[in-house]
């Protein structure tokens, strides 16, 4: 069996890996998709350290990281389950089964899409789910963002200092974040709220030219012209396949100071978990951490 078992290979599980490794135990690493979310990143700007680079080169040199250790690199394997018996049983989808005494689940998230035509094929052209991220690119332009909860109210404010204008469009007849959020985005020049509208499609021809609403009221169609389009209706983590083993609180796998969940010898890190903020470094981090609670499990065990 496995001393760690790390389940997705993004950045917090790619950290996780080599700092179990590095304490010379027997770790392995479980990917969909070797790379995760970064794999569909265009550019990255604030992984400090690194003025600025893409997903797919920051995913191979992660890559090459890991294979610098003995880690046992299963890459193009999804897990559908886990058990713990005497040790944690992984099964993959394949039908084997993983054994190992610790696991770090790191399985990251997914963007909610809108499912509007348009969004698929001008992701990154355009279409963008992370203000932090992309906010710069849109530097003097028009943007829209989707959604008034509270990541959607904070997105627009955040943009509203870099961008020239901001729409937002919310579905139901009223904003659903706080309302501080929403009276810090009202006092704002440079935003318009658009409520009870339904976004019909997203426009353009090489890159995003415009967006197509439909007022729910009035049944009558809108359209702005504008560059850029976030949607922020919400961030799922990939925590489906945990079945009831693991606490969570919508979706998001509950974890201490330390990564440790509530199963002993089970620890979590990266955008699965209830971690505040879903960024690169920050994924990175939790991963190291998460490792440095399996050794400090292992050597207690
Ligand atoms: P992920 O990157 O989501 O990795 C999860 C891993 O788990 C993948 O390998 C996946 O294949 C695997 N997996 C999922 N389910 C299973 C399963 N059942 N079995 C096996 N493996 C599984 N952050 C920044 O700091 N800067 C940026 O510029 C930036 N830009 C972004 C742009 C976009 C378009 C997106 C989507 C995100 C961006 N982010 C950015 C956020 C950043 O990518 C994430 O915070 C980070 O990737 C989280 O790392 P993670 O390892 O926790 O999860």
């Amino acid at each position: 069996p496995y001393d760690v078992l790390v389940v997705g290979g993004g950045p917090s599980g790619a950290s996780a890996a080599i700092y179990a490794a590095r304490k010379g135990i027997r770790t392995g690493i479980v990917a969909e998709r070797f790379g995760g979310q970064i794999l569909d990143t265009l550019s990255i700007e604030n992984f400090i350290s690194v003025k600025a680079t893409d997903g797919p080169k920051l995913a191979a040199s992660l890559e090459e990281h890991v294979k610098d250790y003995d880690i046992d690199v299963m890459n193009l394997q999804r897990a559908a389950g886990i058990e713990k018996k005497d040790l944690f049983e992984v099964e993959l989808e394949n039908g084997a089964v993983l054994k190992s005494k610790s696991v770090i689940v790191s399985t990251g998230a997914r963007w909610r899409n809108v499912g509007v035509p348009g969004e698929q094929e001008f992701k990154n052209k355009g279409v963008a789910y992370c203000p932090h991220c992309d906010g710069p690119l849109f530097e003097g332009k028009d943007v829209a963002v989707i959604g008034g909860g509270n990541s959607g109210i904070e997105a627009a404010i955040d943009l509203a200092g870099i961008v020239k204008h901001v729409t937002v469009l919310e579905f139901m007849p009223e904003l659903k974040a706080d309302d501080v959020l929403q009276k810090r985005l009202y006092s704002l020049p440079n935003v318009t709220v658009l409520k009870n509208v339904q976004t019909k499609e997203i426009t353009g021809t090489d890159k995003v030219n415009g967006i197509s609403y439909i007022d729910r009221e009035t049944g009558e169609e809108g359209h702005i012209e504008l560059q850029g389009v976030f949607v922020q209706i919400g961030l799922v983590p990939n925590t489906e396949w945990l079945g009831d083993t693991v606490e969570r609180e919508r979706g998001e796998i509950l974890v201490d100071k330390r990564g440790t969940t509530n199963v002993p010898g089970l620890f979590a890190a990266g955008d699965c978990t209830n971690s505040p903020y879903k960024q690169i470094i920050i994924s990175m981090g939790s991963g190291a951490n998460a490792a440095l609670g399996a050794f400090d499990y292992l050597i207690r065990n």
